[in-house]
């Protein structure tokens, strides 16, 4: 039997328990909770349901020395985030992180160093013995893209032929090195460091009720130390392509919501990481950089690149909360949980 209460380390229900269960920190802020920094859009994968319209390869080492001066931007925003009140780390949006694993680990080190968890969204391709060890004692949580469990399905829906075999092998082994780390109790919840992460659509929908025999197949007992995240898809990136609407966008919005139905009722979290009464956290409760710096409402809102300012021209605490601020009238008027997934009617 899965446990009642699930929750991601570092994940907004997760740090809203947290705040429930300790005494508040003195003097310190409580404006936001989350600092997301995007990667480098680059990535080995071309998962067609990317927020990205188009995949993008490694850059050339040029593009990796501009990176450096973003990584210094980066560590800013992360000091800037943490006095604000900010408690993780995440890395979600476009570009797998997992490439550019030194600006990682810079930014990794200093999270841990502001006492921050840290969450990373990975297609898990460059996961080895030597990173996954770092993770574990930095509090770093990992969330691999599993579109499909099944080796056919799941080549279709990363882009590339890539062995689901090898996903799954990378996948042992974080469980392993994490080993009791993996899930634990806290409270009323079980609180786990490691999820799979399925956005459902036409070509795997009727895969998503079989998931949880399925991990047990692959994995056997390890299984049980997974939280399965259902998701459903972005409506705007790749999947709005017009050679993609058909399986991520749904034929018809009752097609759709069957999508958000099935990413309910499967879910060990109910829907996304995101998701706290009602709402997303990482959304109303963060503050964003795209992998340029620029403020944007959440990781996956790259269309709105430009609009907010850069932290670049930002050098305090005050100035990122009135950017915050401004911000936040883009989506004051969502109904709905998710800036990205709002029908029409919902903004
Ligand atoms: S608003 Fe939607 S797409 Fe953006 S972080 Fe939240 S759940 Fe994800």
């Amino acid at each position: 039997m899965r446990f009642q209460k699930i929750s991601l380390q570092g994940s907004p229900p997760h740090l809203n328990m947290l705040e429930q269960s300790m005494p508040k920190r003195s003097n310190a802020s409580e404006f936001i909770k989350f600092a997301n920094i995007n990667f480098p859009p680059e990535c080995d994968f071309a998962c067609p349901q990317c927020c990205q319209y188009k995949p993008r390869e490694k850059s050339s080492e040029s593009g990796a020395k501009e990176y450096v001066k973003f990584s210094e931007q980066y560590l800013k925003f992360l000091r800037l985030c943490n006095s604000l009140g900010a408690r993780t780390f995440a890395v979600m949006g476009e570009g797998e992180p997992l490439l550019h694993m030194d600006m990682l680990r810079t930014c990794i080190e200093k999270a841990h160093g502001l006492g921050m968890f840290t969450i990373i969204f990975t297609n898990g391709s460059k996961i080895d013995r030597e990173k996954v060890a770092f993770f574990k004692i930095h509090d770093v949580s990992l969330v691999f893209n599993t579109p499909s469990l099944y080796p056919e399905t799941y080549a279709q829906l990363v882009g590339r032929k890539y062995s689901l075999e090898k996903i799954i092998g990378k996948l042992r082994l974080v469980l392993e090195i994490y080993g009791e780390d993996a899930m634990r109790k806290c409270g009323e919840y079980r609180v786990g460091r490691v999820a799979t992460n399925t956005v459902v659509n036409a070509r795997n929908k009727a895969e998503i009720p079989l998931m949880e025999d399925r991990l047990k197949a692959l994995l056997g007992p390890l299984s049980k130390r997974i939280i399965k995240v259902i998701n459903f898809p972005l409506k705007m990136g790749r999947a709005a392509l017009d050679e993609n609407k058909a399986i991520f966008a749904g034929r018809y919005e009752n097609e759709y919501l069957e999508f958000m139905e099935l990413a309910r009722k499967y879910s060990d979290l109910h829907g996304p990481t995101a998701l706290f009464a009602g709402k997303c956290g990482y959304l109303t409760q963060g503050a964003t950089i795209g992998y340029e710096g620029s403020i944007i409402p959440c990781p996956y809102a790259t269309a709105m690149t430009g609009r907010f300012g850069h932290i670049h021209e930002i050098d305090d605490a005050n100035a990122l909360k009135e950017a915050i601020l401004k911000v936040s009238e883009s989506w004051a008027k969502l109904r709905g949980y998710c800036l990205m997934r709002a029908f029409q009617n919902e903004l």
